[in-house]
């Protein structure tokens, strides 16, 4: 179906080396785009990118720390050396420190606030010039269920995702007339290894999950492939500055 149709469109997915991020490489590279999975673990990217491979997709590894605005600028210019584009930004890298805001670093804070935030705008800025060349682009950048709600535990966090959303919209008012779409997506609770570290640190996580999420289970890297190739394609040429929630109804069951 030509509307999710991205063959001869090139991808570049943060932290698209595992949990989520890879969810979303799949789905793009089943779509028929080439992609890069950019991140800071060098082994997790190679076994990414053979994976794409595995799916026959063109596929590229770029080593990143998004918070390096340097970094940044070099690995767009890599992806579009290697395999041309970017046509479409994925800014899904992201991190959380857990603490109660008393307890939190002013370091820490920051650390959080470049991870998730200052990234996605350092990553939409250095693909803008590439997308307006080219007559348009998709960026998707991964919100949270913090984006709208408020944990103890999560005030960075939180911030940083409500901050993800407010920055969709405004790249979204700034970029429509380059024909650039800018969205956003705000998952629930998904099985990743970010979510398996919190299962362990904040008491009766699991539960809370499954008992507050109508759908009665955590949502998997799956979830995310389909949405990706909407997202990313033809199909979302009139949607920009939304918000989705992607969280078997976490948001909205009491
Ligand atoms: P993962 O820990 O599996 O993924 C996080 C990814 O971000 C990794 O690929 C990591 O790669 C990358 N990353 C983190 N910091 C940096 C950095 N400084 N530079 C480059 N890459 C970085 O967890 P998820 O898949 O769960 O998380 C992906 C996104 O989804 C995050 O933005 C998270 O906040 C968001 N999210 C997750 C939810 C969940 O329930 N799992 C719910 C809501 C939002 P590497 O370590 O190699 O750098």
């Amino acid at each position: 179906m030509k509307a999710f149709d991205l063959s001869q469109k090139v991808a570049l997915v943060t932290g698209g080396n595992g949990g989520i991020g890879l969810g979303i490489a799949r789905g793009l590279a089943k779509a028929g785009a080439a992609v890069a999975v950019a991140g800071r673990n060098r082994q997790k990217l190679s076994a990414a990118a053979a994976e794409l491979e595995g799916l026959g997709a063109k596929a590229l590894a770029v080593a990143c720390d998004v918070t390096d605005a340097a970094a940044v600028t070099a690995m767009v210019e890599e992806t579009q050396a290697r395999l041309g584009g970017p046509d479409i930004l994925v800014n899904n890298a992201g991190t959380n420190i857990r603490k109660r805001p008393e307890d939190l670093t002013a370091e820490e804070w920051q650390q959080v606030m470049d991870a998730n935030l200052t990234s996605a705008f350092l990553c939409a800025k250095a693909c803008y010039p590439f997308m307006k060349q080219a007559g348009g682009g998709k960026i998707l950048n991964n919100g949270s269920m913090l984006s709208i709600f408020g944990a103890p535990w999560s005030s960075a966090y939180g911030a940083s995702k409500g901050g993800v959303v407010q920055l969709t919209r405004s790249l979204a008012a700034a970029w429509a007339a380059d024909n650039i779409q800018v969205n956003c997506i705000l998952p629930g609770w998904i099985d990743t290894d970010l979510t398996r570290l919190a299962r362990r640190e904040v008491d009766g996580l699991n539960d809370h999950v499954l008992k507050r999420t109508p759908a009665a289970r955590w949502g998997r890297p799956e979830d995310f492939e389909g949405l990706a190739a909407f997202f990313a394609g033809p199909a979302s040429d009139f949607v920009t500055g939304a918000a989705l929630p992607v969280d078997g109804g976490f948001s909205i069951s009491l």
